[in-house]
């Protein structure tokens, strides 16, 4: 499979062909089955598809949190291209729970999760909790790490942030525990910040606020963001490039207004097809993609979508589709693009 952007002096994470599989008894699902991805410095890569496309395995990947066993990285590579030096390191070979990836994890690559109740300890309170990550990751003494709790809870605009350093989790709104975990995860000054559905349980107006936020720190903080969600909307507000998966494969990648404007893969189509889209002029007549995402343990030997493509052809049911460039930038893996 073609990368879906060369890396450069730019690049910041470089996956390739990442592999991560989960063993059960009687099968086994390839949830993220050879992606290529580039992400380059301080920019946004959004990652969509629906539930069980394989977006959230890809984070977990990353983060190197997948539960093994049953999950297991097969193979392919995290390359981390470490800021300020010219060091590259494979993430994917590193020891989960080895000092090393300890070190990048919450350090050099951070995570907010849909539901922050999974970060956030019910029984300390939000400063502590700041405090102890920046204690662990940047050696300050528990004065100076509070000193930064501070700075980050105003960083984050929540409100009386004095205040909520002595409070606990429980006391707080699902938008200012939201803006809790984004200030925990940018209090070490992380190179990649992985936002996994991080709107996805705020009510419409919270997550326009929060992503609103999002996008101001990210110049602030010098970050990198992957945001993992199956909302376009979110998409087309935070991202420069988006990565559309289906069963556990990248079906097309371009920059976001690209896509939105010249979606190619049917997949895409269908999923901008099924949600108002801002901006977009007429009237817009809305249609869900019949069907549902194949079990991830169904073995397709063609194309996954062609069992809900309006276009699939014979050779669809028959072999799969490689990424093919479409334009500069863009590509796509479906056989209406394919030469032959
Ligand atoms: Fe549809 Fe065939 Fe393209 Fe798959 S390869 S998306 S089935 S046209």
């Amino acid at each position: 499979m073609a990368p879906t952007a060369p890396a450069n002096a730019d690049t910041i994470l470089e996956i390739k062909d990442l592999k991560t599989y989960f063993f059960l008894e009687k099968s086994t699902v390839r949830a993220v089955d050879g992606v290529n991805l580039t992400l380059p410095r301080k920019s946004t890569l959004g990652l969509v598809g629906e539930s069980g496309c394989g977006k959230s395995v890809m984070s977990m990947s990353i983060m190197r949190l997948i539960q093994s066993p049953p999950g297991k990285i097969v193979g392919g590579q995290i390359n981390l291209h470490r800021k300020g030096t010219s060091e590259v390191i494979d993430i994917a070979k590193l020891d989960p729970r080895g000092a090393e990836m300890r070190r990048i994890r919450g350090g050099e690559i951070a995570i907010v999760f849909q539901e922050p109740m999974m970060s956030l300890n019910p029984l300390f309170k939000i400063g502590d909790q700041i405090a102890e990550v920046v204690q662990v990751h940047q050696k300050l003494n528990k004065k100076d790490a509070l000193d930064r709790a501070l700075q980050m809870l105003s960083k984050v605009q929540i409100s009386a942030p004095k205040q909520r350093l002595n409070e606990y989790p429980h006391q707080l709104s699902g938008g200012m525990r939201q803006r809790v975990m984004i200030a925990l995860a940018l209090s070490c000054n992380p190179s990649i910040l992985i936002a996994d559905e991080p709107t996805t349980a705020l009510d419409v107006t919270v997550q326009s606020q929060i992503l609103d936020l999002m996008n101001e720190l990210q110049s602030d903080v010098d970050a990198s963001i992957i945001i993992i969600t199956h909302n376009l909307g979110v998409v087309s507000q935070m991202a420069d490039h988006v990565a559309v998966m289906y069963l556990g494969k990248v079906v097309e990648f371009a920059e976001t207004r690209e896509l939105f404007h010249q979606p190619k893969h049917p997949y895409t189509v269908g999923l901008l097809n099924s949600v108002p889209v801002l901006g977009r002029k007429g009237k817009q007549h809305l249609e869900p993609i019949k069907g549902m995402v194949p079990l991830p343990t169904d073995v397709i030997p063609g194309c996954a979508f062609a069992p809900r493509c309006p276009h699939a052809m014979k050779i669809c049911r028959e072999k799969q589709p490689t990424l093919q460039t479409i334009s500069p930038g863009h590509t796509t893996a479906c056989w209406l693009y394919e030469d032959a």
